[in-house]
């Protein structure tokens, strides 16, 4: 499967769901802390009260 961080071709085994919708995370991404695929992440970084 396609990482939808990094757009790596990894193995859907080794990978994680994106914690916003599930999409194919690769471990390589996971291991540097993302959790989110970019549609995600870009998401997340408008509506993030927390951050900063
Ligand atoms: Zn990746
Ligand atoms: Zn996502």
């Amino acid at each position: 499967m396609q990482c939808r961080a990094c757009g790596n071709e990894e193995r859907a085994s080794e990978g994680y769901p994106c914690h916003g919708c599930g999409t194919f995370i690769c471990q390589v991404c996971s291991m540097k802390g993302v959790t989110l695929c970019r549609r995600c992440a870009a998401r997340n970084e408008v509506q993030a009260p927390w951050n900063g």
